[in-house]
């Protein structure tokens, strides 16, 4: 086979086969075909895009290149959950123990963010102590102790993905439907998910902007999942605002743990429970979405889900008494409230800005390997559609560095749009993607 022949069948807009795309992902991943020619293909699909049955292909090419988890020794079904990506999103550490606690086994693999704040791993090195790499023999075994395991993922999953990811990166290749799908595919297919669920968000803070295009991404995943055999299916949420009110490493461990005891952001535990009641539903533990709901929110009322939580942070190493005394957590130097200029109603809150804020506060990371500070970001006072006096505070913001709390405070001003009258409220789950397709929630 030759590469340039498969880039002109699929720029010319020929499917591939199964074998053109298999042999093109190894040979890339041994490092038998250039970058140059990786990124025409790259770019003919951006423009051609790709049949279900190329991408379910190519997930599987990406998925088979490195090590395929063995969770068989668990019992049950492993059912894994996958955000697209959004700010003040820490649903994961709310639903790896509320889940866990309801008897879905939670074996989940996790990555460091790049961007407006830190990704899962990130937020879990904020607890003192807590081992972020475990090996294999450490992850079953805990697995078959406490029903919950996580760690960093390992460069041994979908490698071809990430040498594929570094060069859409820089080829303005991300943007594409079958490239995102088969990207997010092939990591949780190689992290041994039986079934997936997924979180697609839509909104000024997520990478699809506009829910059509949130429901095709969608779509195409839950396809790929029919293709390779993984039951899987997607909630469409609504990123229009920070999902928490936190935004930042600590922060968000200390509105997870907030969460689990039953209080906190209505928005967050809307959407752990809508998640998770789907996870139990695909995990055989509850037979309708509403009785999952119903299970998971009892496991909250009665402090079960929080003592999971402790459980999972001490089997990790961590300090379990974080969960009662958060001061023990990373703490900012430099706390500072920021008010409104406006009076009115909040219409507009800038999630990307805000996450944008909180990344020059020390929360994210500019740049890959950067240090970041697990102290810092921002805790939200408002929401949309709020009404809001004059000097009323906006937000709080933490820094361990002084001279960028100046410049958080004008970005975090200029995020919140504050009108006279309020604008129409957006639901805050869309829809659902599942084999039979697109159901509006509400419809
Ligand atoms: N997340 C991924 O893992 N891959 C993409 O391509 C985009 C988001």
């Amino acid at each position: 086979m030759w590469a340039a022949d498969i880039i002109t069948k699929k720029r010319d807009g020929a499917e591939l086969s199964d074998n053109e795309i298999e042999w093109l992902i190894k040979s890339y991943t041994s490092n038998e075909i250039p970058d140059y020619q990786m990124a025409a293909w790259l770019m003919a699909i951006f423009f051609q895009g790709m049949t279900n049955k190329e991408t379910a292909a190519l997930t599987m090419a990406m998925a088979t290149s490195g090590d395929i988890v063995d969770l068989s020794q668990i019992p049950g079904i492993k059912v894994d959950k996958h955000s697209t990506g959004g700010v003040g999103d820490s649903t994961t550490l709310i639903l790896a123990p509320l889940v866990a606690a309801a008897g879905v086994p939670v074996a989940k693999m996790s990555g460091r963010g790049l961007g407006f704040t830190g990704g899962t791993i990130d937020k879990l090195e904020a607890i003192p102590g807590f081992k972020t790499t475990l090996a294999h023999r450490e992850f079953i075994a805990n697995l078959l102790t406490y029903n919950i395991a996580l760690t960093g993922q390992s460069a041994a999953i979908a490698p071809a993905d990430g040498k594929l990811y570094s060069l859409r990166d820089v080829t303005a290749t991300v943007e594409s439907i079958p490239l995102i799908a088969s990207s997010i595919m092939s990591k949780k297919i190689a992290s041994g998910a039986d079934k997936i669920v997924l979180d697609v968000k839509v909104g000024n803070g997520a990478f699809m902007k506009n829910k059509t295009d949130a429901i095709r991404l969608a779509e195409t995943m839950v396809g790929i999942g029919q293709f390779v055999d993984r039951e899987t299916i997607a909630i469409i949420t609504n990123m229009e605002q920070p999902l928490g009110m936190a935004v930042g490493n600590s922060l968000e461990i200390k509105e997870a743990i907030k969460l689990l005891s039953g209080q906190g952001e209505l928005a967050l535990r809307e959407i752990c429970l809508t998640l998770g009641s789907h996870m139990l539903v695909l995990g055989k533990k509850a037979s309708t979405p509403e009785e999952g709901y119903r299970q998971l929110a009892a496991l909250i009322d009665n402090g079960q889900a929080l003592a999971k939580f402790e459980e999972f942070i001490a089997a990790q190493s961590g300090d379990a008494t974080i969960v009662h005394d958060n001061t023990k957590l990373p703490q900012a130097h430099f706390i500072q409230e920021v008010s409104s200029l406006g009076q009115g109603y909040v219409t507009a809150i800038s999630a990307a800005q805000i996450g944008y804020a909180a990344m020059r506060l020390g929360a994210g990371r500019e740049f890959k390997g950067q240090a970041i500070d697990l102290s810092a970001g921002i805790v939200m006072q408002c929401r949309l559609g709020q009404a809001i006096r004059r000097g009323q505070p906006l937000a709080t913001i933490y820094t361990n560095d002084k001279s960028r709390l100046e410049e958080a405070r004008l970005m975090i001003q200029q995020a919140v749009r504050i009108n006279t009258q309020p604008a129409a409220a957006i639901p805050l789950v869309m829809g659902i993607v599942d084999k039979h397709g697109f159901r509006n929630w509400l419809a």
